[in-house]
């Protein structure tokens, strides 16, 4: 196909090759300057429990306000910060701020609620991730129980050297949670092998669970696994009432979604999920 186009086919494609990598390069810079500039924000998605419709704990959620393509999501940097290295001083931050904005709003006379943040597999497999999880937590006063790591099953390829990291964030009292459940690797077996907490049934399962009874057959099963395991369970991306009627049908107790609430700024946390306003 190439060479049809002759030597301007091949100069084409190059040029375009040539933008995608200044812009990608470009990109990079701008992310390394992100932090001081203050561009990185937390959102926060409320978790709700099905029963009376409260919320119960967030799940932070990074974005950058980057000054001229505006609030860009973490698909579109997180990759770029994973490769270079960079999550790491983004993890920190990210996780950081999340305690820091519990405890704050637990002092303005808020909720103390938990807050689950994600580890990528380059944080999940950092050296010293006990050390500075457990300096954060003193740092801002949170109390570990409060603090929640989402992790992958594609993050434990390795079960013995996850297992003796997860049993040291154990010890710290921090809860442990499997994020995206059902869409990796991982074998059932290290379920009851692994100190986890919680799963978290990924949204492809749910997307079409009021069509597709094989996705409604998967969740179920999830939820009745986990609840024999004696972890907990949350089905994440519920948009539709039709949805959550079918989650809560198969007895589960907490989820996540558009239904209920968007991620939010802490502010729109405050606004819309507080009372009394005190902030
Ligand atoms: P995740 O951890 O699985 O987070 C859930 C994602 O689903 C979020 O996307 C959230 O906005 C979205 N979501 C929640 N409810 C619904 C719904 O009802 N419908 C739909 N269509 N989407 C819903 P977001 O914020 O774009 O984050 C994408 C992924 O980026 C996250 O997936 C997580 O893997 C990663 N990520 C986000 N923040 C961080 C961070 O601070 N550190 C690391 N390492 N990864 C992060
Ligand atoms: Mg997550
Ligand atoms: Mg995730
Ligand atoms: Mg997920």
């Amino acid at each position: 196909e190439v060479k049809k186009h002759g030597k301007n086919g091949y100069r084409y494609y190059s040029q375009e090759l040539d933008k995608h990598l200044m812009d990608r390069i470009e990109l990079e810079g701008e992310l390394r300057k992100a932090i001081e500039r203050r561009e990185l924000l937390v959102y926060y998605q409320p978790q709700i429990r099905t029963e009376d419709s409260r919320m119960i704990g967030v799940e932070a959620l990074v974005r950058w306000n980057h000054s001229s393509k505006g609030l860009m999501m973490p698909g579109s940097f997180i990759p770029i910060a994973e490769e270079t290295g960079m999550i790491h001083e983004i993890g920190t931050w990210v996780l950081y701020e999340a305690c820091r904005q519990m405890v704050e709003w637990h002092e303005h006379g808020g909720p103390l609620i938990p807050v689950s943040v994600n580890l990528s597999a380059r944080q999940f497999h950092q050296a010293n991730l006990v050390e500075y999880i457990e300096a954060v937590l003193a740092e801002t006063g949170l109390e570990p129980k409060y603090l929640e790591l989402e992790i992958t099953e594609s993050m434990m390829m390795d079960p013995i050297v996850s297992i003796d990291i997860l049993n040291k964030l154990n010890m710290l009292g921090v809860r442990i949670s499997l994020d995206d459940f059902g869409t990796g690797y991982s074998s059932l077996s290290y379920l009851k092998t692994f100190p986890i907490h919680k799963l978290k049934i990924d949204r492809s399962f749910i997307s079409e669970i009021t069509e597709n009874d094989n996705d409604k057959a998967i969740v179920a099963t999830i939820i009745s696994m986990a609840h024999h395991l004696n972890l907990d369970v949350v089905a994440e991306g519920i948009e539709t009432k039709d949805q959550l009627d079918i989650l809560t049908h198969n007895q589960c107790k907490e989820i996540q979604g558009y239904f209920f609430s968007r991620p939010l700024s802490a502010h729109q946390v405050e606004k819309e999920f507080f009372v009394p306003l005190r902030f």
